[in-house]
């Protein structure tokens, strides 16, 4: 069988040249005679792998020598409970956005740790929206100001990057890291999950500004402090070695591509076509505000929610995987990520228009 398009949120398809690279490089890693999967994590080859892999992120996201790059586990989930053990420091009180269910699970998170601030809120829209900066009522003593920049369940994505002045800004960035370029100094921290744009599921990528490593409440879990994973350049302990290679040939690929920059413009034109064609088309529709419209993950409902069984039916037998929306909001979502070619978008589209001309 030949690949089909996958459109699944996360974990998420990846490029078919990394696949193919890893498949050709499983059984003998560069004539080790051995597979990654086997070799030890303080192996001349893998601490190789494993700064090539730091080196190459570095260089396609601009990330310079003020950051750390922390290579975690617990997928992004467990950075919301880390990021408070370790940025809260003597303040106590965080600053958090809502604008869907990643930032939701991120507050509850945090409230067992800090005095949480909800600055801003758009869930009175539905999650439609992003609220504006001027509308937020964050707090000058806040240790960190949360935000999540795509809400990968919702389709929702900022179009602009806070001012926070002199608070931390955190944002979790898990499906929208190495969409496009970004300015990484006007972060404090940043972390995504791998599965969506970076690699395999259960890998964390965290990004944090050297100034506040250090600062970690006592009772910590040592492997949840960043001053020690820094410290121990991501190996305290075994670290996911498959999940970091593989991390790494997509940041080879990425780069091959022509990095962030390249993505940009084809993640824009993706997005854009699909858009359009909701937009163009009666039979179905995207309740986003259209200003903040993600470019990752598009959710759509279809005119007459009986027909979305037959829709995912004909669907998966054209090789269109995936497309059932979150069980939270129903309906349909296809996540476009950098990995997902342009014919998979057009693809979609061409059994869209003829599902609708069908059944409209
Ligand atoms: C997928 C996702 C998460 C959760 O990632 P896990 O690795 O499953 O913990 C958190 N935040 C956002 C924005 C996501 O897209």
């Amino acid at each position: 069988m030949s690949r089909a398009y996958n459109f699944c949120a996360g974990p998420a398809t990846l490029p078919e040249p990394v696949l193919r690279q890893a498949r050709d490089e499983m059984l003998d890693w560069r004539g080790t005679g051995m597979s990654v999967m086997e070799m030890s994590h303080r192996s001349d080859e893998f601490v190789e792998i494993a700064e090539t892999a730091e080196k190459d992120l570095r260089e396609l996201a601009g990330i310079s020598e003020d950051y750390s790059v922390l290579f975690m586990q617990g997928g992004a989930s467990s950075q919301f409970a880390t990021i408070p053990l370790n940025l809260l420091g003597d303040k106590g009180c965080a600053d958090y956005i809502n604008t869907g269910i990643w930032s939701k699970k991120a507050i509850a998170e945090a409230s067992r740790y800090a005095d949480v601030n909800v600055a801003a809120s758009s869930e009175d829209s539905g999650f439609t929206t992003v609220p504006l900066q001027e509308t937020w009522h964050t707090r000058a003593d806040a240790a960190y100001l949360h935000y999540t920049p795509n809400e990968t369940i919702g389709g929702l994505e900022y179009d602009f990057i806070p001012d926070s002045g002199a608070v931390p800004l955190v944002a979790d960035m898990s499906s929208t890291m190495l969409s496009r370029p970004l300015d990484i100094s006007k972060f404090g921290l940043i972390y995504a999950g791998a599965q969506k744009n970076i690699g395999p599921s259960g890998l964390v990528v965290v990004i944090v500004r050297k100034d506040l490593l250090g600062k970690a409440r006592a009772e910590t879990p040592t492997m949840m402090n960043y001053q020690v994973i820094a410290d121990n350049g991501s190996m305290y302990n075994t670290p996911a070695t498959y999940s970091w290679y593989l991390a790494g040939l997509v940041f080879k690929w990425l780069k091959e591509q022509g990095g962030v920059g390249a993505m940009e413009q084809l993640n824009r034109r993706k997005s854009a076509k699909l858009y359009d064609f909701i937009d163009r088309n009666d039979f179905y529709a995207n309740p986003i505000d259209p200003r903040f419209r993600s470019w990752m993950n598009v959710p759509f409902t279809l005119a007459d929610d009986r027909l979305n069984g037959d829709f995912l039916q004909g669907a998966e037998a054209r090789g269109l995987l995936n497309l059932k929306g979150h069980r939270s909001v129903g309906g349909m979502r296809a996540s476009i990520y950098n990995a997902m070619p342009e014919a998979g978008v057009d693809a979609l589209i061409d059994y869209m228009a003829g599902f609708a001309k069908e059944h409209g």
